[in-house]
């Protein structure tokens, strides 16, 4: 229920606002008139150029496009009938502003602006006699501007550049581009201007194959030759500029490509963004800017290696093509994002492991603790007597080592205490051996309940046992001994009804630090033990030096 509703609110919100930004933003009309066909370069890059305008504004741009490519072709519409005819067409369009892109053009719309754009904004492409109004604007081909600069440019290109050669086409728009250019070179008296015209295509080839080094090309517009053969400006450039040992410079970008080097040119795309920028600033504002600048510098990389130019000498705004990419460029955001994954994947592996491993690493610790405590439990277990919890022979003589160096280092004396469990066979054998062990765990409790904290009681074989006394001589080992002795007599093991009891016998020797001799004590606590047993058992024996 709850996600009904959050999809509802979130369906409200966004279809609210998807209106909103329709009430907000208008629809722009604009009416088109192109009078070149759609291929021809000028058109076709116009038209690129309006698609692209449509991108840089919120504004939707509608542009309604009428080619009367005919007009060119003296088509069997006449003016009055195209206008006519467009008028019907869009009677039910209300226009916010028309643009021409031609002369031609420009003198069409100008001659039925009442009938095609009355009341709205008019922006022309080099109308001659078209008069600038508020509502009209013309705009011009900037030949002065780009002839300018392309100039200035190729000789800042070529600053040893002796010899300029002017290739000269029949055009009439040339005769401008020529005088711009000598007015130009007035500064220049070091330079030779050379003039290539009325040729035909081959004698244009063979001039161009002498023109050697130490010079600059420049290219005007050319639609045929001296015999009236017709030339597809780039397509004829084109072979030119793979024959030529010397830059080519020209102002129309229709002609990149063609292995020129470019220069400040004369765009039709260009212009048709600006002619779309005026008649939105006149939408938008009621007026039109001071200027527009349709022209735009292009240079081909390829042609700038070829001859060997300069890279700096390019200007920062120019637009470069055959500029090669290099991969990582390219393909940088998919280079980022294959890292940026790698490296999340990696950074994932990497916590993973090191989780595991810190895990790994504790059982690790664990185990090594485990193992150190098994070993001290193991090294303990293999010093005590399982029977009587004693220490057993190995205790005895690694705790001797240790008892002998304190005596030694206080100068007191140590005693020995040898026991034996009295006619233990007959317990044994009367009783059974489980009995018999009974007696010797017995001997143990007492021996430790008789001793003091710092003596050692041992199991140092079958039925016989050994107490250390540290620090003790022999009066208090004989008082020690007659305690563990009395306790023994005293004590009784239950074993049903019977009454169990026992007497033990013990040897005692005391020694002094000096003759702190292992075999030597056992030897003597063991002759005193001897003498008990002899003198009838169930008593003590100081060892006395014969
Ligand atoms: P004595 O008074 O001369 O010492 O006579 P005894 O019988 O005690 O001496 P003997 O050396 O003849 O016998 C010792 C007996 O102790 C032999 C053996 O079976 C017994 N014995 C040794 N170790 C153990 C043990 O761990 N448990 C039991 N139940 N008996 C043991
Ligand atoms: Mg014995
Ligand atoms: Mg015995």
């Amino acid at each position: 229920m709850k996600k009904i509703k959050i999809i509802i609110l979130l369906s409200v919100f966004l279809g609210y606002s998807y209106a909103h930004s329709f009430a907000d933003n208008r629809e722009v009309n604009i009416l088109v008139l192109l009078t070149y066909h759609q291929s021809f370069p000028w058109a076709e890059s116009f038209i690129a150029g309006l698609n692209r305008s449509r991108e840089r504004y919120d504004e939707k741009i509608s542009f309604h496009i009428e080619i009367m490519e005919t007009l060119n072709f003296k088509s069997s519409l006449s003016d009055a009938q195209w206008a006519a005819y467009i008028s019907k067409k869009y009677k039910f369009t209300d226009f916010d502003a028309a643009i021409a892109e031609s002369g031609r053009a420009s003198l069409f719309l100008n001659k039925y602006s009442m009938l095609l754009a009355s009341g709205i904004p008019r922006i022309y492409y080099t109308g001659t006699g078209v008069a600038g109004s508020s509502l009209n604007r013309v705009f011009s081909a900037q030949y002065n501007e780009s002839v300018t600069k392309t100039v200035d440019m190729a000789l800042k290109q070529n600053p040893n550049a002796e010899n300029i050669y002017i290739i000269r086409g029949d055009e009439r728009s040339n005769d401008r581009v020529i005088e711009i250019i000598k007015d130009l070179l007035k500064t220049r008296p070091d330079l030779i201007v050379h003039m290539i015209d009325n040729f035909t295509f081959e004698e244009l080839t063979l001039s161009l194959e002498k023109i050697r080094e130490k010079s600059i090309i420049f290219f005007t517009i050319i639609l045929k030759d001296r015999n009236g053969q017709a030339v597809v400006s780039k397509e004829a450039l084109a072979g030119l500029s793979v024959l030529s040992a010397s830059p080519i410079y020209s102002f129309w970008s229709s002609l990149m490509g063609s292995g020129i080097v470019g220069g400040c040119m004369i765009d039709g795309a260009v212009t048709a963004e600006r002619m779309v920028d005026a008649a939105m600033d006149y939408t938008n504002e009621g007026k039109f800017r001071d200027e527009y600048d349709t022209l735009r510098t292009f240079i081909d990389w390829n042609a700038l290696k070829k001859y060997g130019i300069d890279e700096d000498s390019i200007p920062a705004d120019a637009f470069l093509i055959n500029k090669p990419v290099s991969i990582l460029d390219f393909y940088f955001a998919e280079f980022m994002l294959v890292f940026a994954v790698f490296a999340f994947l990696l950074s994932i592996l990497f916590l993973y492991w090191s989780r595991k491993l810190a895990g790994a690493n504790k059982k690790l610790e664990d185990l090594n603790n485990e193992i150190m405590l098994a070993k001290e439990e193991a090294e303990e277990l293999a010093r005590i007597d399982p029977l009587s919890g004693l220490n057993n022979r190995l205790a005895f003589f690694e705790k001797w080592e240790q008892v002998c160096r304190e005596i030694k280092r206080l100068g007191k004396p140590v005693s020995l205490l040898m026991l034996d469990i009295d006619h233990f066979k007959k317990i044994n054998d009367t009783f059974g051996h489980i009995q018999g062990d009974r007696v010797i765990i017995r001997i143990a409790e007492i021996m430790n309940k008789c001793k003091r904290e710092a003596d050692i009681s041992i199991r140092f074989g079958g039925e016989e046992f050994i107490v250390v006394a540290p620090f003790t001589d022999l009066r208090g080992a004989k008082n020690l001994a007659e305690r563990i002795r009395l306790e023994a007599e005293k004590s009784i093991i239950q074993y049903g009804d019977i009454e169990i009891r026992f007497t033990v016998s013990i040897g005692v020797y005391s020694a002094v630090p000096s003759e702190c001799d292992l075999n030597h004590g056992i030897k003597c606590a063991d002759d005193a033990l001897y003498k008990a047993k002899e003198n009838g058992r169930n008593q003590v024996v100081l060892w006395e030096a014969a």
